[in-house]
């Protein structure tokens, strides 16, 4: 294509033809990893003729892109374009996220961006501002989620009309509670059970509130809310403390309840737990299904794992998955997180992920503080508030059931949990030999397999323990 045309041309071509030969022209010049890595994910979404819009699948995958292949692509462009053509990037990102924030700030820090690369977040249809990527299909379920889920399903399957309304979804942070959300608005959509669906994040409820007050608008803010059939609401915990935001929702919230329109919510802490939030809110949430999500146990870890991988078409082997997934317990988000800097780090060095790269990598993951141990005493805290015995009697002589069974059962997590050795776990537990500990760790695994109502509770405090890493 010679230069002169290439301009008035390119309004009249498929940007997703323009964008394959682009691949064609990238794929000989980089290795295949770093081709599949890099380059397959990415989406051409829009051509003019003066840029071309790329999506990327989030806020690392274009930062690393900005930094080491942005001379290609500029390359590629002239040559298969004529120059003057800009590319922008979008991120595939719910406008919630924290991200968004780091990408603007990212934005303003580097000049280069400036001039050259537009970053938008959140390429979300106007008005359901949802997440397509967010499904049901790649949402693995596992005891942590499974009832989560299927409320999910049953209000995606008939909205408003069964008893969860409105449904409440609570659990720690990075667990899957955003994805759910959407998975349920992307799922009512394409079946068109129902026609106006909106997904938000209660800070952008807030902050559309309070331009709705600066303009003068509340009532147009009011009358769009209570237009939709189904209202996702992310994140209700940022209403604490909010009271005029609060005043609005729940007003909105009778409105869309008494006319049998679904409301779904999340939140970070069971809606009991909401301080902050006036009464009359927290009593219409009482009579909510609520439903929680725990964090994943190591199979769903697993699971979640290889099926990123499928997704993205990387050949990652098992035992790196299972490392992955072994080390990194407690939140989802930074699981993924630690495998696509491990994808990186394959492509910059251009070395085989193995087992050695995966060290490297999870050892800076932790040190950068991401995911730190687990100290002893958190360990004690949970079995002692299972058992509901104290910390004193915990470390002290008393050897009636209850505690001495608590003592043993924290004497175990503390031995799966820390670094520390057995005569130092002693230590922390009133000063007891190492082979009273590893008698406890004996005793509780043989209580594990043998009792199904021990079994449950150790699962129980074994799941809040991993949830505090
Ligand atoms: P939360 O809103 O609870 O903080 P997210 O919904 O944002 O968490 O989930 C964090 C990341 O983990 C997302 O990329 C999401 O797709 C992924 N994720 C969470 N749970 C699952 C699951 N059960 N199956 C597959 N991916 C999951
Ligand atoms: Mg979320």
């Amino acid at each position: 294509m010679d230069n002169e045309g290439s301009l008035n041309t390119v309004q009249n071509l498929d940007c997703q033809a323009v964008w394959n030969n682009c691949l064609d022209y990238i794929r000989p010049k980089v290795p295949t990893q770093t081709f599949d890595t890099w380059f397959r994910p990415i989406k051409a979404i829009s051509l003019t003729d003066e840029e071309l819009f790329l999506q990327v699948p989030n806020k690392f995958f274009y930062d690393w892109i900005d930094s080491h292949y942005k001379e290609i692509l500029h390359r590629t462009l002239r040559e298969l374009m004529g120059s003057g053509l800009l590319i922008k990037y979008t991120v595939l990102l719910a406008e919630d996220t924290e991200e968004k924030h780091d990408l603007v700030k990212s934005s303003l820090n580097e000049p280069s961006l400036a001039n050259e690369v537009v970053v938008k977040t959140g390429m979300l249809e106007k008005g359901t501002r949802i997440n397509e990527g967010y499904i049901f299909d790649n949402f693995v379920v596992g005891s942590c989620n499974q009832f989560a889920k299927a409320a999910a399903v049953a209000v995606a399957n008939a909205p408003g009309r069964t008893s969860f309304n409105p449904l409440v979804i609570y659990g720690g942070t990075g667990l899957g509670k955003t994805h759910l959300l959407q998975a349920i608005g992307n799922e009512t959509l394409s079946t068109g059970r129902a026609r106006k669906v909106t997904y938000v994040s209660s800070d952008t409820f807030t902050l559309d509130f309070i331009a709705a007050i600066q303009k003068n608008k509340t009532t147009d803010f009011s009358r769009y809310y209570r237009s939709f059939d189904m209202l996702l609401l992310d994140d209700i915990q940022f209403f604490q403390g909010k009271e005029q935001t609060q005043e609005q929702f729940f007003h909105i919230f009778n409105d869309l309840y008494q006319r049998r329109r679904q409301i779904v919510l999340t939140t970070d802490r069971q809606p009991m737990e909401l301080r902050g939030l006036q009464e009359r809110l927290l009593s219409r949430f009482q009579s909510a299904l609520t439903v929680d999500i725990q964090p994943p146990d190591l199979e769903t870890r697993i699971a979640i794992l290889q099926q990123k991988a499928m997704h993205d078409g990387l050949d990652i082997p098992y035992e790196i998955i299972e490392y992955l997934a072994t080390n990194i317990r407690s939140n989802i988000r930074e699981l993924e997180g630690a495998m696509i800097r491990l994808l990186a780090y394959s492509s910059l060095l251009q070395v085989d992920i193995d087992l050695g790269l995966a060290q490297k990598v999870l050892r800076e993951f932790i040190g950068s503080g991401h995911a730190s141990l687990i100290s002893i005493e958190s360990i004690q805290g949970v079995v002692s508030s299972s058992y509901k015995v104290n910390l004193d009697q915990m470390i002290g002589k008393i050897r009636t059931k209850e505690v001495a069974e608590a003592r043993m059962v924290a004497m175990y997590f503390a031995r799966e949990y820390t670094n520390l050795s057995l005569k130092t776990i002693g230590l922390y537990f009133g000063g007891r030999d190492h082979s009273t500990v590893v008698h406890a760790c004996k005793w509780v695994e043989s209580k594990v397999a043998e009792e199904p109502q021990f079994s449950q509770r150790f699962s129980f405090m074994k799941n809040k323990i991993e949830s505090t890493i």
